[in-house]
């Protein structure tokens, strides 16, 4: 047996149909507030992360798939999309001091430990706003994501979420060097209790201790200093003004100090979105501002921006969670056709034909409420057993008998009972499935 690399999944019906609508409902959001789909490829030149999300990330360090092709080119499965998009924007010549906004669905790679929602190929979604440097992009975008989930979740009828929004700024290029001047003062006292990580991100990047899972490390974050004490004024106005909006856009949010995002490119507004129900916490979505990560592909370019990523496997594992009646909401009425033929009447088979023509004529009625199975098996007792095997509602077939009384029969197995109707309305049954099934 060859099974599949560890941390990959197949995903098979029902999952797979549940994507499709999941991933179906978030392009149909997103369009309406102009985000428009972009594709990039699956793998990258390896520059183009460690010059983005940064060479001392764990991303770039630990967790990206690199390999080299056949002409010994440094490539890597892409670890995320954002750095992507934007070498896309460069690369094409879309940007013409003008707003652009995409949104991407698609996997994303990462050699790190497998657990549940957590795959070594993942499925991200998100969206990305170029161009706007003001707090109201900001705003749209965490507005977006949070909007976004609700919209998401009402359609799967899950109600009463709560979502919480994590929210920090780390300052810019001129205020971010004091305030991780005075972080590094703060952690040297503490660096043989700092992990190992932890000690080299002393030297390498002081921001990211802040992000260490480590809990004694987190015990050491407690109290350092907070990047919002030490932004510059146009810093400081911009993260008061978008929190200003927040505010009167009744978002509820939560000042967290200590949030970084693990990334490089990240300047000013960084924050998560996460949701409570149950009294479970959930991660949905993190993202922020990366005004400098044009800049970091081709030092020619300025180009502002901001975004968030979602994962869908989580999102999907929530969904079959709190709905219950996932299954049944996603499900089509299925439809079996069965010709009952013992080699007697050849001519038995044009019904089938007729009814295969038909499906497809009226496939615009039928198309996500239906689907039709067709069989053609020896007697009526084995083709019960197909269809019982196959969760089928109804079964419509036709034999011998049909065929000498000038008939055919539906059967609604969830209940058992079976209707005759006249087999010169056989031309009609697709047509007018919904009358001939309410019986
Ligand atoms: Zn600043
Ligand atoms: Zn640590």
């Amino acid at each position: 047996m060859i099974e599949r690399p560890r941390g990959t999944n197949d995903f098979i019906p029902f999952e797979s149909i549940l994507r499709e609508k999941i991933i179906y409902t978030i392009s149909e959001y997103l369009k309406v507030f102009g985000y428009n789909l972009i594709e990039t490829p699956i793998f990258e030149k390896i520059e183009l992360f460690k010059r983005s999300v940064g060479e001392s990330s764990d991303i770039v360090l630990k967790e990206m798939y690199e390999f080299k092709d056949k002409k010994g080119r440094d490539l890597v499965l892409r670890p995320e999309l954002t750095a992507s998009v934007v070498r896309a924007v460069i690369q094409n010549k879309l940007y013409n001091n003008n707003y652009l906004k995409f949104y991407y669905i698609g996997p994303i790679f990462r050699y790190e430990r497998p657990q549940l929602g957590r795959y070594r190929q993942a499925t991200q979604f998100g969206i990305e706003y170029l161009g706007n440097l003001s707090f109201l992009a900001d705003f749209e975008i965490i507005f977006l994501t949070q909007n976004l989930y609700n919209y998401i979740f009402n359609k799967f009828n899950i109600k009463n979420i709560e979502f919480k929004i994590h929210i920090n700024s780390i300052g810019c290029n001129l205020c971010r060097p004091t305030y991780k001047k005075k972080l590094y003062e703060y952690f040297i006292n503490y660096k043989n209790d700092l992990c190992q990580d932890c000690q080299k991100r002393l030297d390498i990047n002081v921001l990211r201790i802040l992000d260490c899972k480590n809990l004694t490390c987190k015990n050491i974050s407690i109290n350092a200093p907070k990047s919002i004490d030490y932004l510059c004024l146009e810093c400081k106005n911009h993260f008061d003004n978008l929190l200003n909006l927040l505010t009167m856009n009744n978002i509820d949010f939560i000042l967290d100090n200590y949030l970084v995002r693990g990334l490089d490119y990240y300047n000013r507004t960084v924050f998560e979105v996460k949701a409570i129900l149950d009294n479970n916490i959930i991660d949905l979505a993190g993202g922020g501002r990366y005004d400098y990560l044009a800049n970091f592909i081709d030092s020619s370019y300025n180009i502002a921006g901001c975004g968030f990523a979602g994962g869908l496997e989580r999102l999907t594992i929530f969904i079959n969670n709190y709905n219950s009646n996932i299954t049944k909401l996603l499900s089509p009425v299925k439809i079996l056709f069965t010709i009952i033929h013992n080699n007697q009447n050849i001519n038995i088979f044009k019904y089938l034909l007729n009814i295969f023509q038909n499906v497809n004529n009226y496939i615009n009625n039928l198309k996500e409420r239906y689907s039709f199975y067709f069989s053609i098996e020896s007697s009526l007792k084995s083709a019960l057993k197909k269809a019982n095997a196959m969760d089928i509602n109804y079964i419509i077939f036709i034999g011998d008998y049909e065929i000498e009384k000038n008939v055919f029969q539906v059967k609604d197995l969830k209940n058992g009972k079976q209707k005759e109707f006249s087999l010169d309305q056989i031309n009609l049954i697709i047509k007018n499935i919904e009358e001939l099934l309410n019986f």
